[in-house]
């Protein structure tokens, strides 16, 4: 049985982010307890850090999403590290404060703070049995929707893959506008594109159900409004909350199947590596992809070019096999015999163009 959750609590507004501890308080009001945030790194440069008021035995940790995307050990090293600093006391609340990176890391030590083992044990669906640490969302960029959606993206030592579960998914929200408007417009660009890309690739695909639908029609028409129009920060914040909330009712593409190996294999990040994709499959998505190209000059982003040059036989048939694993995704966009139309060949030359 697939039950669709939506997230119970949100506080929308500008500078709503002053009221970040009251919004704790009415939700989880055990005061005696402690709370955990954990934040993107670069807030320390943004003042975002300055204007958190952790109480005396909250702990405050850094999320350093520069780098790279979110690891399985990342996690488990947080989990450890809160559990030895609080002598094995679990928290009221994980507050996760960041873009999909971070949000992805706090969703994923809420469980891991609960459940033993390594993260990397829950990757897949379902995976998850005791209920996690209950947990607020703070998004500071925009685009991925991880703060609607149940999945925790996470790369392990096998494999990229989500924890999909009803324990990984936030039980509040608090959007403030004003906190996205510090993202570099690449970065802005490239996190916006994936919302855009998830939405063109689940309304055309067979999985999309009507529950979905409407989420993802405003959610491309939030994203294309503000990257061709105007910028209109709180609509592009709402359209990244609603893409999260479509994504469970339908499915991803060809774009999302093809992206998976230039960022496992090449070390691309998700939102770029979309775009990337995307921008050679006008065969399969049409005049979006022309969309693509005109939010790109619009706002001044140029794409990298030879992306797969330099690319190894071995590495190409590994992106071949690891595009052919998101089979969900490929059966909705292009059927049941998805190997016969996207054939390892088509592939290997789509790859060659970018
Ligand atoms: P990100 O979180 O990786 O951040 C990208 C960069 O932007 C980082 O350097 C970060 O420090 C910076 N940044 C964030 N907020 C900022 C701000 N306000 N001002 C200045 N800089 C800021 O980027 P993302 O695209 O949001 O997230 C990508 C991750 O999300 C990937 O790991 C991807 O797999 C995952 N993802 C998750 C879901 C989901 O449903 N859980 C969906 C899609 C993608
Ligand atoms: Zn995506």
């Amino acid at each position: 049985m697939r039950v669709t959750r939506f997230i119970p609590a949100v506080l929308f507004g500008e500078k709503r982010f002053e009221e970040l501890n009251d919004f704790i308080d009415a939700l989880f009001p055990q005061k005696e307890r402690y709370g955990v945030y954990l934040i993107d790194s670069v807030h320390r440069q943004t003042g975002l850090w300055n204007r958190l008021k952790p109480r005396s035995r909250d702990l405050a940790l850094e999320v350093d999403a520069s780098a790279h995307e979110p690891k399985t050990q990342d996690v488990d090293a947080l989990r450890d590290e809160i559990l030895r600093r609080k002598g094995g006391e679990l928290p009221r609340v994980i507050i996760g404060i960041g873009g999909g990176s971070t949000m992805d890391v706090a969703k994923a030590v809420s469980v891991m703070l609960t459940n033993p083992g390594s993260a990397a044990d829950y990757q897949g669906w379902d995976l998850v049995k005791n209920k996690a640490v209950p947990k607020i969302a703070v998004p500071t960029l925009s685009g991925t929707g991880a703060e609607a959606t149940r999945t925790a993206v996470l790369t392990g030592p096998v494999r990229k893959l989500g924890i999909n579960s009803d324990q990984s998914i936030y039980d509040a929200v608090l959007m403030d506008p004003e906190l996205i408007q510090t993202v570099p417009a690449d970065q802005e660009l490239y996190t916006g594109m994936d919302n855009f890309i998830h939405c063109v690739e689940s309304l055309h695909g067979s999985a999309m159900n009507p529950l979905g639908k409407p989420f993802a029609l405003q959610a491309k028409a939030a994203t294309e409004d503000f990257f061709l129009k105007e910028k209109n920060y709180a609509e592009l914040m709402v359209g990244s909350f609603l893409g999260g909330c479509s994504i469970a009712n339908s499915s991803v593409g060809i774009c999302h199947a093809l992206s998976y190996g230039i960022a496992f294999i090449l070390g691309y990040r998700h939102g770029i590596a979309n775009t990337i994709v995307f921008n050679q499959l006008e065969e399969y998505y049409g005049e979006d992809v022309g969309k693509l190209r005109r939010m790109l000059e619009k706002n001044k982003v140029q794409l990298p070019t030879g992306v797969t040059r330099g690319v190894t036989p071995e590495q190409l048939e590994r992106m071949i096999q690891l595009a052919y694993m998101l089979e969900r995704d490929l059966i909705s966009a292009l059927g049941p015999d998805f190997k016969k139309i996207l054939t390892p060949e088509k592939i290997a030359r789509l790859y060659e163009r970018m």
